[in-house]
């Protein structure tokens, strides 16, 4: 590892991906890559957990396509050095900001999305200009190999390579040296992988997970929500990091909202889940004895079976849910939604405040004014109103955690910003020099300021 570290940094320190050109061909040259191979990354994430051709180019190829493209589009003004106001008393003189790559920098990535948040991030870093080391998930074991034989054998090692492994490849990485990390998965790897870091005092962005809270309204466009969460709950067989985790809904609507949710699951899936192409399976056994594990069977108010051998969970909802309940005590990920209800809005918005601040926060309501008033008062790393999931697909909005939820943001802009440092250069002409910088620093010297200059001038001055 320390090798390879080693001879990517030495390739960097060469300037070979300073240039926009040799960032664009690096991207373009994945982007080819990744659509020559569809077949072959569909058919492995299939094996890991069936998550059909269908599903997976629309949600874990087509962002990284649109991120590339998008990067493409507009590095050229991203990497542009910016003028900054410059102050009185370094006058006369230009000041810019200037983007600079960081050099090697590693990824790691998660199960869940194996291909699109291992990706998407090393996207930017490549396109800001560093040098990637990309660690995916050994739990998609399928996928990571497929995606690793494509990466190794077409990108120089020095510049783009794929470390598969676990926890003792990671744990070696972790060790090594680098210029910046950007991690994505649970809060408790979170803390490891910082702290590591810390070590070398190396940057990080963590995107880490969390319990999505929802809010329903009970001015709420009934049908929608219920549409919307019943979606938002089976993207991915709610193994999302943005997955609506469980449900606050007013007291007076929540029959009437189980039963519409209960109704979309259904024209969603089909009548029998198990045979829906949307539907992919639970990763592994370890993730389907956790998620069974949460479901209280006496609270269940719609599917609830479940097959072992196929890894299957039926959508599953759970009524009558307090948040004494063990599917209140860690994050779902897994088909299953928890209703809990409420009667008193400020008192609930009191106890989500002081929970650890989630990835995502969902509020339904015709209000928009209160849903706003809302999304300010409780903490969470972003959120929707009367929508969930969908805005992680918005390139153009800076997407990441707060508190527990992660530090930092990526897509678009800001996953270059993310894997850049951004420079400030001053430069000053020679011709004029400002006297008062010398000894001896007389009295006099704080009576011209004021007076030639005057207050509102001094205002400027540093
Ligand atoms: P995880 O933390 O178990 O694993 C993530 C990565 O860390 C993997 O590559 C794994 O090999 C590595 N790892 C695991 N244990 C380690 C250790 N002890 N030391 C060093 N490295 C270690 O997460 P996961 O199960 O793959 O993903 C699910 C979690 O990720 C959920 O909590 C989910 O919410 C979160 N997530 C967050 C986002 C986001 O954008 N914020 C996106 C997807 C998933």
């Amino acid at each position: 590892m320390n090798e390879l570290i080693e001879s990517q940094r030495n390739y960097f320190q060469e300037g070979h991906t300073r240039s926009l050109k040799a960032r664009k061909q690096t991207l373009r040259k994945l982007h080819n890559l990744l659509l020559e191979n569809e077949t072959l990354l569909a058919e492995a994430i299939y094996k890991d957990f069936k998550k059909n051709r269908m599903v997976t180019v629309e949600n874990e190829l087509s962002l990284p396509y649109g991120e590339i493209n998008v990067a493409i589009r507009r590095l050229r003004k991203w990497s542009r050095s910016r003028r900054l106001v410059t102050n009185l008393s370094n006058f006369p003189a230009s000041t810019r900001s200037i983007p600079v790559p960081y050099g090697v920098t590693l990824v790691i990535g998660p199960w869940n999305y194996p291909y699109m948040l291992s990706l998407i991030p090393a996207i930017s870093s490549l396109a800001a200009g560093n040098t990637v080391v990309l660690k995916p998930s050994e739990v998609t074991a399928h996928s990571s190999a497929a995606l690793a034989s494509i990466i190794n054998s077409n990108f120089p090692r020095d510049l783009f390579y794929m470390q598969e492994g676990g926890v003792p490849e990671t744990t070696a990485l972790l060790e090594q040296k680098f210029d910046k990390i950007f991690f994505t998965g649970s809060t408790t790897v979170g803390r490891i992988v910082m702290k590591a870091a810390a070590e070398h005092l190396t940057p990080v962005t963590l995107e880490l997970g969390g319990k999505n809270p929802v809010i329903v309204l009970p001015d709420c466009n009934l049908k929608r929500t219920a549409q919307r969460l019943a979606w938002g709950k089976l993207h991915n067989n709610g193994n999302a990091c943005v997955s609506p985790d469980h449900v606050y809904v007013h007291e007076d609507i929540k029959d009437a909202l189980i039963a519409e949710i209960v109704k979309n699951l259904k024209k969603i899936t089909g009548s029998d889940s198990r045979t829906s192409p949307l539907l992919p399976r639970m990763v592994n056994e370890k993730n389907f004895d956790r998620v069974l594990r949460l479901i209280d069977p006496a609270k269940v108010v719609a599917g609830g079976t479940s097959d072992r051998e196929e890894r299957y969970i039926e959508p599953t909802v759970m009524d009558g849910v307090t948040q004494d309940d063990p599917i209140m005590k860690e994050e779902v990920f897994g088909p299953v939604l928890p209703i809990l209800t409420y009667s008193n809005l400020e008192s609930l918005v009191e106890t989500l405040k002081s929970q650890p601040a989630p990835l995502a926060l969902y509020i339904f309501t015709r209000n928009l004014r209160k849903a706003r008033k809302i999304m300010t008062e409780i903490p969470s790393g972003g959120g929707m109103i009367n929508e969930v999931v969908m805005h992680f697909i918005n390139m153009n909005a800076p997407f990441g955690g707060v508190g527990e939820s992660g530090m930092g943001n990526y897509h678009g802009k800001a996953g270059f910003a993310t894997f850049s440092h951004f420079k400030t250069v001053m430069s000053k002409p020679t011709w004029f020099e400002l006297f008062l910088k010398y000894p001896p620093h007389r009295k006099i010297y704080l009576k011209i300021y004021r007076s030639i200059i005057g207050r509102r001038l001094m205002n400027f001055w540093h």
